[in-house]
């Protein structure tokens, strides 16, 4: 028997759930869930039962017997051998599916909210992003023009120099409104093949050399020597891990270190368990405040921290998650425990025929 089948159950499971105990035992804890609920709560139980955690107040959907989502709440304590070896939980269940549609009305109508005043806001932050390039790319050529008999070489190179990088500036944000267009409409391509993504990763690091060192900051490598080859798209990853690099970089004091690492991991989805990389790169910069860790991935949305000046529109990270989610991995961001935070996507080793 598997530490995830059930072995026991009180006769209470068939007002849950609508099955009898006999029906029950022998199952998984996951067999009686929606198919994405499952992939989510095996990605939960995988970090729990690696570090040998109880587990509280965990919540999630099931499927009753006659075919309605309830939802429960599961509190457990893991149980050992005499040898010491995990062999499985201890837990109850609560139906709390009650308390559950009342508190999605109210996250729905908070989210709703929110959309409003991203919009808002993406709009204000938007027309800054356009205006001030755009700006300097007039003032700049008109200087130019005006001191183009009188000003030294010099001078004028650095006109040019203000020119190109905000025509730079302004391609990558007119990149990124397309790259989300396009894949809001189906409509972005993926080449994936077989690739090493710690090359991916060092070419990303080179281009970004002049960033890293104007705020003097150092790079460091965990565990390198591994082999790191899987199928992937190396255009998308890479403007991935740029991604997450620039914002490490943008957001990090002169002089510290981001520590950057690719590791075998696994992915849990419907069809099962599949072999991936994780690749994190953290930092000791800001920081991301607990509760938002999530919403930062949603389109427009800047963190409290740095809504004001950091410059930016939002959209980077929005794009990464499409980017990953199209190559059926996970993308998500930590809190680093010594200040600062940590960005970490999986991608799966081998993309399904289907790709
Ligand atoms: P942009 O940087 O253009 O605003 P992103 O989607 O790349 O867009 O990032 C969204 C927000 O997430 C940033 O504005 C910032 O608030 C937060 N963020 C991203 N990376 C970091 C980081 N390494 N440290 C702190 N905050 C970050």
């Amino acid at each position: 028997m598997k530490p995830d089948n059930y072995t026991y159950t009180s006769p209470y499971i068939e007002e849950l759930l609508g099955y009898t105990p006999k029906e029950v035992i022998g199952q998984t804890f996951f067999s009686l869930m929606p198919g994405e609920e499952r992939a989510r709560l095996l990605t939960i139980f995988k970090d729990h039962i690696k570090k040998q955690r109880i587990f509280s107040g965990i919540e999630h959907t099931n499927l009753h017997k006659n075919g309605n989502i309830v939802t429960l709440e599961s509190n457990g304590s893991p149980i050992y051998s005499i040898e010491g070896q995990f062999i499985g939980y201890r837990g109850i269940h609560r139906d709390i599916t009650e308390q559950a549609r009342t508190k999605k009305i109210i996250i729905e109508k908070e989210i709703a909210e929110q959309a409003n005043k991203s919009k808002s806001e993406f709009l204000a932050n938007m027309s800054h992003e356009l205006r001030t390039p755009m700006h300097a790319i007039l003032s700049f050529s008109n200087f130019g023009i005006k001191k183009f008999n009188s000003a030294p070489p010099e001078k004028l190179l650095s006109y040019f120099n203000k020119i190109n990088q905000s025509g730079e500036r302004l391609l990558a944000l007119l990149n990124d409104l397309l790259d989300l267009s396009k894949l809001e409409a189906g409509k972005l391509e993926f080449n994936f093949r077989l690739f090493e993504l710690s090359l991916v990763l060092k070419q990303c690091i080179d281009e970004q050399e002049a960033q890293l060192n104007e705020k003097n900051l150092r790079i460091k490598f965990i565990n390198s020597e591994h082999n790191t080859q899987a199928q992937f798209d190396t255009v998308k990853i890479s403007q991935v891990i740029t991604n997450f690099l620039s914002n490490a970089i943008k957001f990090s004091e002169q002089g510290t270190t981001l520590s950057i690492e690719i590791k075998a991991d696994e992915l849990f989805s419907d069809a099962g368990i599949s072999n991936g990389l994780c690749l994190s790169i953290t930092d000791q910069g800001i920081g991301i405040p607990d509760n938002e860790l999530d919403t930062i991935f949603d389109k427009f949305i800047q963190s409290s921290k740095t809504k004001t000046g950091a410059g930016g529109t939002g959209l980077g990270l929005a794009i990464c998650k499409e980017f990953i989610d199209a190559h059926h991995g996970r993308i998500w961001a930590e809190h680093n425990p010594e200040g600062g935070s940590i960005f970490n996507f999986v991608i799966p080793i081998q993309q399904s025929q289907k790709n």
